[in-house]
């Protein structure tokens, strides 16, 4: 236990975390460009939060939170998603008094208790938008081609964009009654928790994961053939403008989100060839949630993208990550009195930005040029007491090998100006 993770986390090492960092320079460039501020909420909130902005009957509420008791008798679970506290936040924080809409992103860490297999973790990381104040279709075609932009200057291709418009409370009871209708003479069928979903909300069994519900949701009624005319229209909206932005999409009347309160357009983004789990992304509209947490009629759409599936398919497609040098510059000494002037010197270079490191060990000057080499630095400096007897050190190449004698207080300059050279 003590040398082993707990099942269905990771540790991201050096050489896969500048991964994680590309990523994320990426994101942000991203998001600010699109025009939206980071939000960073706690990992994790009440318990109630959950149940009431993702939903009761959802699969992740039923089955899947990390929930515990604190010291206090107070039951908290860690986030499963981040949606329901961007809200709580905007509704605490009272972001609605202030120019709407309100455009914030965020990523972290999420934790869900799913059965662990590639792609599908406890422990996995998000990348969230949430835009609230806004009715606009164009909205909801610009919030979804952001998706598909992120996935583009990352690479990735042969993606694909499935959309839908799940209707809203207006058009939802009719096809609540006939999907109700179609599960019943099929009841046997289905698993426990849908038998259960069955009179709650039967839109969720067009979720649920086990295989013998996918089976029996086949032919069921659809959110398509029974909108209002409202929602017809926003849908057409949307599609028009995807056009005009030229987004590709499928549209997929069999899809459902799995969070509740989603009304209109819900997306999903699924990448073939990462395994089973290949929804690297999705999102909607959800105009009932604010208020279901206690908030004014405000309504929101947004989208939440899973960062390990995103790094898959990257290597599933052979995408090259840049990977910028760890060191500018390693400091190799020669004897005893270098070494002393090393830390001194080592701490100028910082200084000036330079990413600067020297042994800690008592390497022999060779040893240290071989850990150089390990490192891949592509130049170190060598002092010894010549050099320092004539105010110099040795820089060298390792890429060329040349070397040469540069004076000490011009060295933070020219090492600057050396990996200014170095092309990425
Ligand atoms: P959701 O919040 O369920 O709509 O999920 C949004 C995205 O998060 C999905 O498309 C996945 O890319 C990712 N995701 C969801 N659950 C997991 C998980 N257990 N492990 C890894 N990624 C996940």
């Amino acid at each position: 236990m003590l040398t082993t993770r707990p099942r269905g986390t990771s540790d991201i090492l050096p050489g896969e975390v500048e991964k994680w960092q590309y990523l994320e320079q990426v994101i942000r460039r991203l998001c600010r460009e699109y025009g939206y501020s980071e939000i960073r909420t706690p990992i994790f909130e009440h318990t109630e939060l959950f149940e009431r902005g993702v939903g009761e009957t959802t699969d992740i509420v039923q089955k899947e939170m990390y929930t515990f008791r604190d010291r206090g008798g107070r039951s908290i679970t860690l986030r499963p998603e981040g949606t329901a506290a961007v809200v709580r936040a905007y509704l605490e924080n009272k972001l609605y008094a202030g120019p709407q809409p309100v455009k914030l992103y965020y990523t972290g860490p999420m934790f869900r208790y799913d059965r662990p297999q590639a792609g599908r973790y406890r422990q996995f990381h998000q990348l969230g938008v949430e835009v609230l104040g806004s009715h606009d279709p164009a909205l909801d075609a610009e919030v979804v081609a952001m998706a598909m932009d992120l996935y583009a200057r990352l690479g990735l291709k042969d993606l694909e964009l499935h959309i839908n418009s799940v209707g809203c409370p207006r058009c939802r009871p009719v096809l609540r009654e006939k999907l109700q209708d179609f599960f019943r003479a099929r009841l046997d069928r289905l698993c426990p928790h849908c038998r259960d979903r069955l009179e709650r909300n039967p839109l969720r069994i067009l979720d649920c994961k086990e295989e013998r519900c996918r089976e029996a949701g086949r032919g069921a009624p659809t959110s398509l053939d029974h909108l209002c005319p409202g929602c017809g229209d926003h849908f057409q909206a949307v599609l028009k403008h995807l056009d005009n932005l030229g987004v590709a999409y499928t549209v997929d009347c069999s899809l459902v989100r799995g969070l509740d309160y989603y009304t209109h357009t819900a997306f999903e983004i699924i990448a073939r060839g990462i395994g089973a789990q290949n929804s690297i992304g999705g999102g909607g509209r959800y105009n009932g949630l604010v208020e279901e947490c206690g908030g004014p009629d405000v309504p929101g759409i947004g989208f939440a993208l899973g960062l390990e599936r995103i790094l898959l398919t990257m290597e599933q497609q052979g995408v090259v990550f840049p990977r910028p040098p760890k060191l500018d510059v390693f400091l190799a000494t020669a004897d005893e009195a270098a070494r002393d002037r090393a830390l001194v010197l080592v701490q100028k270079l910082r200084r000036e930005g330079l990413a600067a490191d020297r042994d800690y060990l008592g390497r022999s000057l060779k040893a240290q040029m071989k850990y150089a080499g390990k490192l891949e630095v592509g130049l170190v400096a060598i002092l010894g007491s010549d050099e320092l007897a004539h105010g110099v050190v040795s820089l060298r190449d390792m890429a060329t090998g040349n070397q040469e004698e540069v004076p000490l207080d011009r060295l933070a300059e020219e090492i600057k100006q050396r990996c200014s050279e170095v092309k990425l």
